[in-house]
């Protein structure tokens, strides 16, 4: 007799960008989370930021977000098509193009900026990126702050059975394989493409919040009502299974994180555990106990 503990993880629910804006002038985004009230269903994540597909014309200007603050928790930019600059009060700085991601753990505090790369933006082109923030655990909410610039070649890329597709581990583990993230928490964070038709079997780590976005394609999660285009595939926490069917060509990407389940605390660029605890980043902010930029 066999005994098979992996249960399909049920759906919560299938959602649409609850708000579309500009952050600053260089990042149209489509925003899943919080503009949802998502809330702890998405826990460890805080924020998912779909900017673009959309192309830009040349220019000598550095379009993008100048010099603001964050603290509290860790900013991650998948950049699919375009680059992006960026330079922080602790000393940080580099590019990150298609295929690398930049993860940031702003922690006790850093003010950075976030523009296009002077070279793209010279040539113009297609941008296609996404931010997600991670949120940390208290105990780490104020510890320094670290940068850490992962590479495309450095991302494992795993070829899918029966030619599905790819799947990039930026964090986490797939198939023995290892994302090159270090993360405070546990996290999954899966790149995928796969073709049409395809049907994929993934097993994460039991009891973790899961969401499947969708930037391109067509799928069905674990036998739902089929997302496209931008829409977010929310899972509950029980379970660990999750059953992709591809019905058009498709790039997704697969948030899996233990949730924290600590008091959350946000204003703007901040989360804290606490209101006074925002209300002393305000002012260290103000102070300029986070630096600036050089
Ligand atoms: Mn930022």
């Amino acid at each position: 007799m066999t005994t098979d503990v992996t249960t399909a993880k049920e759906i919560l629910g299938i959602y649409q960008p609850g708000s579309t804006h500009m952050v600053g002038d260089g990042f149209p985004v489509r925003n899943l989370f919080p503009s949802n009230d998502l809330d702890r269903s998405v826990d460890p994540f805080l924020m998912l930021d779909y900017a673009g597909p959309q192309h830009f014309s040349a220019t000598d200007h550095s379009r993008g977000v100048g010099e603001h603050p964050h603290r509290g928790f860790e900013t991650v930019t998948i950049m699919y098509d375009g680059a992006v600059a960026h330079r922080d009060s602790a000393g940080n700085s580099g590019v990150i193009g298609s295929g690398d991601v930049q993860w940031m753990t702003a922690a006790s505090g850093v003010v950075h900026e976030e523009l296009h790369e002077t070279q793209w933006a010279k040539q113009g082109g297609t941008f296609q990126a996404i931010q997600l923030w991670v949120n940390l655990p208290q105990a780490q909410k104020m510890s320094a702050p670290r940068y850490q610039t992962l590479l495309d070649a450095d991302i494992p890329a795993v070829a899918l059975e029966h030619g599905a597709g790819r799947l990039r581990v930026i964090a986490g583990t797939f198939q023995g394989q290892k994302g090159p993230a270090r993360t405070f928490t546990p996290v999954e964070l899966y790149d995928l493409q796969l073709e049409a038709g395809a049907r994929v079997e993934l097993t994460l780590p039991e009891g973790q919040s899961t969401s499947v976005f969708v930037l391109q394609g067509r799928l069905s999660v674990n036998g739902a009502k089929s997302a496209g285009e931008a829409e977010l595939v929310v899972l509950k926490r029980q379970g660990s299974l999750v059953v992709l069917e591809v019905e058009q060509e498709s790039r997704i990407l697969i948030m899996s994180g233990k949730a924290i389940d600590e008091p959350i605390a946000r204003y703007g660029p901040f989360v804290m555990n606490t209101k006074a605890e925002l209300v002393q980043a305000v002012e260290d902010y103000q102070a300029g106990r986070m630096g600036h930029l050089s």
